[in-house]
């Protein structure tokens, strides 16, 4: 049997070690087109801030490719799939077969066409050298455009760093896919304590500079700044997949089965590049976070080393506590759907909210199931509201217990004793470790 894998972060690493789980001698190859390996992008925002150095970014030993018997081709771009023959073609002209191919390729940053975008000085954040690049660039005026998570983690690095820094969002509030509207006016006041300039609800129009960027121009002022950080968002790297024939999801991303099977024979797909079925929203979605990508990874590994395994299903999560000093996480839905009164396609929506000044906790229930929880200020119990999501059990008569306070791991037993055929052993210790 041959492998190759194309890409060499969370999924491609992921799907490595569950194929040599599996299979201990069978060729593995690996084509990844950034030369650094082994980093986590998660931690890039901490480099930024000069909070971590480069040689603590990684996520696996650097003799991991040796450890695992892995053929690593660093720098190596893949051009094309050829799903007839088998083979991958490397922008060195070299050909390469496969018999099992995993398409780990991600996404990229989205550049939006704004007049001036391509001046010097303005940069996105997603490889080892837009870090370098942002890390060593001159002056003291920011702008981060996009209040994402990765615009607004970019934000407060780069204010941590020293700089002066305007936050540029079009729409009305901060991280607004990840947080309702009340936890994100908690959040937007803990970034602006920190003396960040937020402004939502503006429009990046124009930069301007002769060569280098030297202002931006909002619908609504102008700003002047040395460095501009670009988090519109990012979108699968689909070209390989898509010129192979293969079949394109209606989000753009790959389509997979729950095996991580492409169209394609022998050929799979994982992370933030495949178009997965989301568990909360029970719909098609490509959540582009690490640990889906880790997931999706390690089940494409199995299946593709001969193992039969499931995937079931995605969910998103967002933390982003250690940036604004408050913890604040996310978890499937933000809002239950509006139409006809909380009802949509003949399911019943609910939200339940418990808040404070600084505190906030809501959940989205669908019937008698969670399919979103909020959690800002008091995090501690998230872990139980991500596997009560994952398992969709009914939680009818432990909503209030759920919004309690003292929520406490015996109370919430009878709950996984009801439906003990759906948690595994792990699962039942990772709901004590969560501190219950
Ligand atoms: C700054 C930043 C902060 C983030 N913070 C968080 C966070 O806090 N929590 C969280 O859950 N997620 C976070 N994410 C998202 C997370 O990093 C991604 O979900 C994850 O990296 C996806 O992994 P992946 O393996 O699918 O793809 P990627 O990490 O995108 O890697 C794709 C790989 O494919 C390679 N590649 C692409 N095309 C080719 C080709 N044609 N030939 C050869 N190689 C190719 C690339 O070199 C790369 O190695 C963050 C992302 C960024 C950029």
């Amino acid at each position: 049997m041959k492998y190759i894998i194309i890409g060499g972060s969370a999924a491609a690493i992921q799907a490595v070690e569950a194929v040599r789980s599996v299979d201990q001698r069978s060729s593995i190859e690996l084509f990844a087109d950034e030369e650094t390996p082994l980093f986590s992008r998660v931690l890039l925002p901490y480099y930024v801030a000069e909070e971590l150095p480069k040689k603590l970014l990684n996520f696996r030993p650097l003799t991991f490719f040796e450890d695992h018997e892995v053929i690593s081709h660093l720098g190596v771009r893949i051009t094309a799939i050829d799903p007839d023959t088998r083979t991958v073609t490397a922008d060195n002209g070299q050909k390469h077969e496969y018999d099992r191919l995993l398409i780990a390729t991600g996404g990229r940053p989205i550049v939006p066409p704004i007049p001036g975008v391509d001046k010097k000085g303005i940069f996105p954040l997603k490889t080892m050298q837009d870090a370098e690049n942002i890390f060593n660039a001159q002056g003291k005026r920011a702008v981060v455009i996009g209040a994402g998570s990765i615009g607004v983690e970019s934000c407060i690095s780069l204010k941590r760093k020293g700089m002066e820094v305007n936050l540029v969002e079009q729409l009305g509030r901060v991280l607004p896919t990840v947080f309702d509207d009340q936890a994100s006016s908690i959040i937007r006041k803990r970034i602006e304590g920190l003396g960040i300039k937020v402004r939502t609800g503006e429009k990046a129009v124009r930069f301007h500079g002769n060569g280098s960027v030297t202002s931006l121009s909002t619908s609504e002022r102008d700003i002047d700044c040395d460095l501009v950080v670009m988090s519109i968002g990012v979108t699968p790297n689909i070209e390989l997949a898509e010129s192979a024939g293969l079949d394109i999801g209606e989000l753009g991303g790959i389509a997979v089965n729950d095996r991580m099977r492409t169209s394609a024979a022998g050929i799979f797909a994982a992370g933030d590049v495949a178009e997965t079925q989301d568990i909360a929203l029970d719909k098609k979605s490509i959540n582009a976070i690490w640990p889906c990508a880790v997931e999706q990874g390690k089940v494409a590994g199995l299946n593709m080393a001969g193992k039969k395994v499931l995937y079931p299903g995605s969910l998103r999560m967002n933390s982003i506590g250690n940036f604004i000093g408050q913890p604040a996480i996310s978890i499937g839905m933000v809002n239950a759907p509006v139409e006809e009164g909380g009802v949509e396609a003949g399911e019943h929506y609910q939200e339940v909210v418990r808040s404070s000044q600084d505190t906030y906790r809501k959940l989205v229930l669908k019937g008698n199931r969670i399919v979103g929880a909020t959690l800002v200020g008091d995090t501690q119990k998230a872990g139980i509201f991500t596997v009560l999501i994952k398992k969709q059990v009914n939680v009818d008569e432990f909503v209030p217990l759920l919004m309690s306070h003292k929520l406490n791991f015996m109370e919430i037993l009878p709950l996984i004793r009801r439906y003990s055929d759906k948690f595994k052993e792990i699962e039942y210790k990772e709901l004590m470790d969560t501190g219950l």
